[in-house]
């Protein structure tokens, strides 16, 4: 079932929108921002989150 979370590109920081389980899914989406593969647990689309642009603080997501 595709899912949807926001948070920031762990190279980049850049705001990112992660698509899950939708059509393009890889394991080592390319954000749009650095170009940089990111690694993730389940196959996942990542697009810029334009609806936020103020750009994210040391914030880290449970990746690892
Ligand atoms: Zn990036």
């Amino acid at each position: 079932m595709p899912s949807a979370w926001f948070g920031p590109c762990p190279h980049c920081n850049a705001a990112l929108s992660f698509l899950e389980g939708i059509t393009g899914s890889r394991m080592n989406p390319i954000c749009p921002r650095c170009r940089v593969a990111i690694t993730v647990e389940r196959a996942t689309f990542v697009q810029a989150d334009r609806s936020r642009r103020t750009p994210y603080a040391k914030v880290r997501r449970a990746l690892d």
